[in-house]
Parts: C-alpha cells; structure tokens; sequence
C-alpha cells in the first residue's frame, strides 16, 4: 500500500473555505494520487466545527506555533477570538493524519490553518507575512512534512524516497 498524503479539503474542490469557495488544484499528479487512494482530505476549520462561510481570520501576534504556545491569537473582521476552534481543527487534524500514517501534507498557502510559508498579519487588511498556520504547525511539530501546492515537485521527489 502506497504512502498517504493529508490534503487540503480545498485543495480537492471541497467548497470549505470561509467564503464557501474552493482552492482546486489542477494538476494530473494529484489526480493520480487520488484513484491510488493516497489522498486523506481534511478542513481543519470544518472538523473543528466552525459554520461555512465564516469570517476570515488572522493570526496576530505571531504565527501557528506562537498559537500552539498561547503567545498569538486568531482574530476576524467581526472581532470574535476563533483561537480554540482553529486549535481544535489542528488536533483533529493531526489525529486523522496519525490514523493513516501520513508522513506527508499538501496543504493550502496562505490559510491560518493551513499556510507552510505564508500567512496574513493579522490587521484584516489583506497584509501576507512569512509564517505558517496553526495546523501546519502542529503536524510538523509531530514530525509529517507540509508542502504548499506550489510545491509538487518537492512533494513527488519526497513521496518517491518513501
Ligand atoms: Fe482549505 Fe485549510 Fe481553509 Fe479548510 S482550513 S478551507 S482545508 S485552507
């Protein structure tokens, strides 16, 4: 049986983001990973229970692992604190990869859950800054390597030295 990938729910077309859209990767190598049944979707904010659509959330104070840690915080345009769901989202997360044995993510850029190397700033005004999200920190905390979806060659070398 072939090695698992955790992969953004959005990633597949799932209509899960916070503005009920879709972040669908087009790409035959993701394509072919799915009929070999490699794929393990997740929506960290959907497990977590959050409604869909939802309000857009930041980090501000830092980046998914100063989450972990209690020294930032999530924050949306309506001024509600979503910090426990989105750490509830990562754990849940984290368990479904650990029951497949994932030592691979493919994750959505950008997300507050799901960023590897960019995030927002957490002022709600569109600002990017390197960081990662709360999710993304939490599985490579547990030792499963995250790629963004402009990393799929990284991911197929990876996948291939498994
Ligand atoms: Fe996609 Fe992750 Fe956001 Fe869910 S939490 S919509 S999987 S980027």
């Amino acid at each position: 049986e072939g090695a698992r990938i955790l992969v953004s729910a959005c990633l597949l077309g799932e209509p899960v983001r916070y503005d009920a859209g879709h972040k669908r990767l087009l790409d035959e190598r993701l394509a072919h990973w799915r009929m070999e049944g490699r794929l393990v979707p997740v929506c960290p904010e959907v497990a977590a229970g959050l409604p869909t659509p939802r309000p857009a959330a930041e980090i501000l104070g830092g980046s998914g692992v100063d989450v972990l840690a209690g020294r930032a915080h999530l924050v949306t345009q309506e001024g509600d604190d979503p910090t426990d769901a989105f750490r509830r989202g990562a754990e849940l997360a984290l368990a479904i990869a650990q029951r497949h044995h994932c030592r691979l993510a493919l994750l959505t850029e950008g997300s507050p859950s799901c960023g590897s190397s960019t995030i927002y700033d957490g002022n709600l005004q569109g600002v990017k800054r390197p960081g990662e999200g709360v999710t993304t920190a939490l599985l490579r905390a547990h030792g499963i390597t995250v790629y963004s979806p402009d990393q799929l060659d990284e991911l197929t070398q990876h996948l291939e030295r498994l």
